[in-house]
């Protein structure tokens, strides 16, 4: 199993509702290691550029004011680096499809996400794609100096 790394950013909607301890501790039992943390403001350009696959989408201004705090009056949010074996897979797993009401039920999503009768998608927390987009969104929210170095020593 190769090893991965992949960002996970606890969205507006997880901090507001303080579940952000509960979400730590299922990506934890994948038995990942955080290599990166922070908590951050987003500002509207990170955003942007974060969610740039989507910027066509009639949602998009709704998600930049999602992940900017906008909606949920929310300054910040917490960002993690997770590494370890097919760590991109796991921690999708943990999270769940993309629509709550299509997420397995166990899964994070499955369990917290909801769509607003303003139609914004709580999904309580980002995960990278693949390897490619894991790649260009550790980038984004890290400098190199904010992230351990690896390989990091296990077991020890
Ligand atoms: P993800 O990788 O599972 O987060 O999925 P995407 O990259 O396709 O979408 C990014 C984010 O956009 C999602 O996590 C949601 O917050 C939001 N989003 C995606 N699809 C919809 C939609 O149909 N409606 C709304 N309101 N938001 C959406």
């Amino acid at each position: 199993m190769a090893n991965e790394t992949t960002l996970v950013v606890i969205k507006p909607d997880a901090i507001q509702r303080g579940l952000t301890g509960y979400v730590l501790t299922r990506l934890e039992q994948q038995k990942l290691h955080v290599i990166g943390a922070k908590a951050t403001r987003v500002s509207r350009e990170l955003a942007k550029e974060h969610y740039k696959h989507l910027s066509h989408k009639d949602f998009f201004n709704d998600l930049l004011d999602h992940l900017t705090g906008k909606i949920h009056g929310t300054s910040y949010v917490l960002v993690f680096v997770f590494w370890g074996p097919e760590a991109i897979e796991r921690v999708r797993q943990v999270t769940g499809a993309t629509h709550p009401e299509k997420a397995d039920p166990m899964s994070l999503r499955g369990s917290f996400g909801r769509m607003t009768a303003a139609g914004i998608m709580e999904n309580i927390i980002h995960a990278s794609a693949d390897r490619t987009e894991a790649e260009r969104e550790i980038a984004l929210w890290f400098r190199p100096e904010e992230l351990l170095s690896l390989p990091i020593v296990t077991g020890a």
